[in-house]
């Protein structure tokens, strides 16, 4: 069974071809530029060397025939015919609290996700136009929507209802929400698989640390609380956003620099985070450099990101009674070892230890608790891909 995996956004949009017999990537690549002049596609198949395809992609529809193009392709295609995909996975942003697993999608889950446009007016229309350019172009292939907020339904009210009005509610649905659905799920699996234990014994605490950053509580497998909430601002500081802050600031700020809505969106979203406090780059290891060599902003940027993520451990640790083990993954979890230490550092009272020679290791499933840590720290790095694969393989296999 060859599965395709879909990630679209509003101007790129990344595959996978996936063979489910064995896991293997047969191809991956990315189309860039959509909608704008000069797009092109990057393939890859395999281990194979890269190509890079330019090509006017004016929609999606373009973009999505350059990918089948480039699959069916004489000299770096991996498949004969269309027909040799079983299914298509695509990646949903949204699904408000209609959809609490991955799902087959039809007229009537399409409706749903439209009518979640609302909650999520930058993602959701890119992975919708996606979705429908796909069904187009490729007939009677079953297609398969896998949410990032699914994972998080399981969240207790406690954990998910604002101290709003409550009307505010039942009218508008302004709950938390929670997104990284599928790499909190995914990494959180494998680290069960890691510790040789069911997910069913386990407290985890998943901190998926990338350009957007969350954490997750994960309890007995199913996530009992997480940082983002509403949207993917709350929670962590981020690459460019700011994470959790008094909502009053919003107010001030829009009267004192006579900002509209949008704008002070737009800061929030676009200009904060570590990029906003570091005046210098969104990217930690220009951070990372930049903070090494003295800048006193950098340095200050990477105290208030780590400072973050520490005290949501110990608030998930103490929503759980406790965690056997924490996660590190994505971007920077996976890859900076002076993120993780920093963070782990002076936790021995909640029994979190780490070795720093064990941490000093990039992108591999590694144990880098220290002898005796009472919680393991674990690096699993996340493929979020594969979980929509996987999802996608189960439902269409029903
Ligand atoms: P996203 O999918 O949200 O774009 P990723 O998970 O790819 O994010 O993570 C990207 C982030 O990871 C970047 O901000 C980058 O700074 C960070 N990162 C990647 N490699 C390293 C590294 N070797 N050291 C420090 N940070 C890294």
């Amino acid at each position: 069974m060859k599965i395709l995996v879909i990630n679209c956004g509003s101007s790129s949009l990344k595959y996978q071809l996936i063979n489910m017999e064995n896991e293997e990537v047969l191809a991956k690549g990315i189309c860039e530029r959509i909608g704008i002049q000069g797009s092109f596609l990057k393939h890859q198949p395999g281990d194979g060397d890269k190509v890079t395809i330019e090509k006017p992609m004016p929609t999606h529809m373009e973009a999505i025939q350059s990918v089948i193009d480039a699959l069916l392709d004489a000299n770096y295609g991996v498949i004969k015919s269309m027909n040799e995909i079983n299914a298509v996975g695509h990646r949903v942003v949204h699904a408000g609290e209609k959809f609490a697993t991955s799902v087959v999608l039809n007229e009537d889950v399409m409706n749903a996700l439209t009518e979640c446009i609302e909650l999520a007016p930058l993602h959701n229309p890119p992975n919708i136009m996606g979705i429908e350019a796909c069904q187009k172009i490729m007939p009677g292939i079953p297609m398969v929507g896998v949410f990032d907020t699914a994972f998080h339904q399981t969240m207790p009210k406690e954990a998910y209802i604002y101290a709003l009005p409550y009307e505010m509610y039942e009218k508008y649905k302004i709950r938390r929400y929670g997104f990284h659905g599928t790499s909190h799920k995914y990494v959180s699996q494998k680290a069960a698989e890691f510790l040789g234990k069911p997910l069913s014994e386990l407290k985890l605490i998943t901190c998926h640390l990338g350009n957007g950053a969350s954490i997750a509580a994960v309890n007995m497998g199913k996530s009992v609380d997480t940082s983002m909430g509403f949207t993917p601002l709350e929670g962590l500081v981020m690459g460019t956003r700011a994470g959790d802050m008094d909502p009053a600031i919003v107010t001030f700020l829009q009267e004192k620099e006579n900002l509209t809505s949008e704008q002070v969106n737009s800061l929030m979203n676009k200009k904060s985070g570590v990029l906003g406090i570091s005046k210098l780059s969104s990217d930690f290891r220009d951070i990372e450099d930049a903070a090494e060599k003295g800048n006193e902003n950098a340095q200050l940027a990477l105290d208030i990101y780590n400072y973050r993520v520490k005290k949501y451990i110990g608030a998930y640790m103490a929503a759980m009674n406790g965690a056997d083990a924490i996660i590190f993954t994505a971007g920077l979890g996976e890859n900076s070892n002076l993120v993780r230490e920093a963070i782990c550092k002076d936790m021995d009272f909640l029994g979190i230890k780490i070795d720093a020679q064990k941490n000093n290791v990039r992108g591999k499933l590694t144990d880098v608790s220290a002898d005796g840590s009472k919680v393991k720290v674990l690096i699993v790095p996340t493929d979020e891909e594969m979980m929509i694969a996987r999802d996608t393989k189960i439902l269409i296999s029903k």
